[in-house]
């Protein structure tokens, strides 16, 4: 009998590599709720920061890139630079995508993934079924890795939750909930500052505690023209990291782990700049140095930029403190796999072919970002990892040997 491989996640990685795994003729199986990360994670109303050129799922075949999908719903082709692509929009590609490329997906949970003895992987899933891989992929993107502060982590002892008093950006898929209400968002990237403007226009009142003075892009026509075109805006830096993700691995560790950071670090889009203005109010402080509930309401210390400590109160705290990347968080990987993956500050280390110190397992997308550069926190890094992953996939487990 055949082993498959097993993709686990069905965003835009893992439909990209089985995409490419099922054109190679290799079974397959795949696992996840189709983009569930847009669909249940990200707010509604969300514009994608990335332009429509950054913004298409690698495929094997030409006919699949977001400007095909417009043409097939009947919709306004987004091809130019100021195209702004809706999260509905991106969603809805998402789901053509996976529709044609990657039928048959299987809507269900892995709940662990271990090594056998005789060769290849024993998957478990929460159906109840369990069955070997040759080899796997593991491409669950986001989940698991939503970072909350120390300091707001100790005012929520149970947790972050979108009705008590302090929640993670990524637990609301819509911030109407908040109309009418005081809210504090906490950060300074673009899900910070769009998701403070979301809750305003929904008519919240809303301050951004940050601290930097939040920064928004330059439109694409002030792009500096004598500088190399990349998905993500013209910059040498940023072609290097877009056209040339596979040297990245080389960089000394602590280039790679400070890069990964730094590049494409928070920035607001160009096109939130006005909405922002005059609907939020912004709080630049040093540092949060505690929080805390009283009657049902939070209340942050901070330190000003002077260096005198303050309270701020509001209904609610909302932490847009983004992700990061953590191997213990992804609990469906075994003990004994576990045991042999080489990790670095938390994150799997990666070889050629994105394929970890287990002969087999496989990483993509933000998992991979620290050894493949910070075009893997992208949709358009899938055109850099899939087809090299499988390229490597293929040539060592093309022929099964489980
Ligand atoms: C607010 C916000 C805005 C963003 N905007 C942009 C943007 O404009 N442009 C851009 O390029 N990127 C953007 N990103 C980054 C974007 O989320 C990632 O580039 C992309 O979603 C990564 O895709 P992925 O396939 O790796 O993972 P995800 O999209 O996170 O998908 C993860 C998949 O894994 C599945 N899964 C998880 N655990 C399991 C399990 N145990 N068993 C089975 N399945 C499992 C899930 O069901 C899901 O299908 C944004 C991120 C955020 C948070």
């Amino acid at each position: 009998m055949s082993h498959p491989v097993a993709v686990i996640g069905a965003g835009p990685y893992g439909l990209s590599t089985a995409a490419h795994l099922r054109a190679r003729g290799l079974p397959v199986r795949v696992f996840g709720e189709p983009m569930a990360s847009w669909r249940s994670h990200m707010p509604a109303g969300m514009v994608l920061k990335s332009t429509p050129v950054a913004s298409s799922i690698d495929a094997p075949q030409p006919g699949h890139q977001l400007a095909d999908y417009c043409d097939a719903a009947g919709i306004k082709r987004l091809v130019a630079d100021d195209d702004l692509i809706e999260i509905e929009t991106f969603v809805a590609y998402g789901t053509w995508f996976q529709e044609r490329l990657v039928p048959g997906l299987e809507r269900v949970r892995v709940v662990s993934v271990d090594r056998r003895t005789a060769g290849g992987f024993e998957i478990k899933l929460d159906s109840g079924e369990q069955f070997t891989a040759r080899a796997v992929v593991v491409a669950t993107g986001l989940s698991g890795f939503a970072r909350l502060p120390a300091e707001l982590a100790a005012a929520v002892p149970d947790g972050p939750t979108p009705t008590g008093p302090v929640s993670h950006s990524s637990q609301h898929a819509g911030l109407d909930r908040f109309a009418d209400r005081e809210l504090i968002v906490v950060g300074a990237g673009q899900s910070a500052l769009e998701g403070a403007v979301l809750a305003a226009e929904a008519g919240a009142r809303v301050r951004l505690v940050a601290r930097t003075t939040p920064g928004f892009g330059g439109p694409p026509w002030e792009q500096p023209r004598l500088r190399p075109r990349s998905p993500f805006g013209r910059a040498w830096s940023l072609y290097a990291i877009s056209y040339h993700a596979h040297l990245y691995r080389h960089l000394p560790p602590q280039a790679r782990h400070y890069l990964v950071h730094r590049i494409l670090g928070p920035l607001g889009a160009w096109w939130l700049h006005d909405r922002f203005e005059g609907r939020v109010e912004v709080t630049e402080v040093r540092e949060i140095t505690g929080a805390a509930v009283a009657d049902g309401r939070p209340e942050l210390t901070v330190r000003t930029p002077g260096g005198r400590l303050r309270e701020i109160a509001a209904d609610h705290v909302l932490a847009a403190t983004g992700y990061r990347v953590d191997l213990a968080a992804l609990d469906f990987i075994g003990h004994a796999l576990r045991a042999r993956l080489a990790v670095s500050r938390g994150t799997p280390k990666l070889g050629a072919g994105y394929c970890s110190s287990v002969p087999g397992l496989y990483f993509t997308g933000l998992p991979a970002a620290a050894s493949y550069g910070p075009a893997m926190r992208f949709v358009c890094g899938t055109e850099a990892a899939s087809p090299r992953l499988v390229r490597h996939l293929v040539r060592a487990h093309g022929a099964d040997s489980g």
